[in-house]
């Protein structure tokens, strides 16, 4: 079972997804396709008692993901 860190909370929610403020904005890690760039989504797991995030994660890891 996961906990927080900071306060041993269990009240953890999972998979939320991050986002940007604006219209067309999505956060994630960029992967190579064969013509596009495909963004994998970033999602989040969050205690809800004192709002810490827990993790950072995506769904796909074989990804031929784009470094600089
Ligand atoms: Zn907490």
């Amino acid at each position: 079972m996961e906990q927080c860190t900071h306060r041993q909370s269990l009240e953890i929610e999972k998979h939320i997804a991050i986002g940007a403020k604006g219209e067309a904005f999505n956060v994630g890690l960029y992967y190579k396709r064969t013509l596009l760039q495909g963004l994998e989504n970033l999602y989040c797991d969050l205690c809800s008692k004192c709002g810490t995030v827990i993790s950072v994660y995506v769904d796909q890891v074989d990804r031929k993901w784009l470094k600089d």
